[in-house]
């Protein structure tokens, strides 16, 4: 388990640009292969697979974080 913030940068669909995501703290155990990146600028989050993350197109999906009840 590492805490170190991961960061790359996406095509944002919201600032339609390049933007820096940083990957949040993940508390699903996805670890490594986590998809859950967040622009930096806006917030917007991708859902990123990471079986297209080393591809050439990178399939990213918007997703609505809904609060959740643990
Ligand atoms: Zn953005
Ligand atoms: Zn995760």
């Amino acid at each position: 388990m590492t805490d170190t913030t991961r960061e790359t940068t996406y095509q944002c669909p919201t600032c339609r640009r390049l933007e820096l995501f940083v990957q949040p703290q993940c508390d699903d155990g996805h670890g490594e292969a986590c998809p859950d990146w967040a622009c930096v600028i806006c917030g917007t989050a991708l859902f990123v697979d990471s079986t297209f993350a080393d591809g050439e197109q990178v399939e990213v999906e918007k997703v609505r974080r809904a609060p959740r009840v643990a």
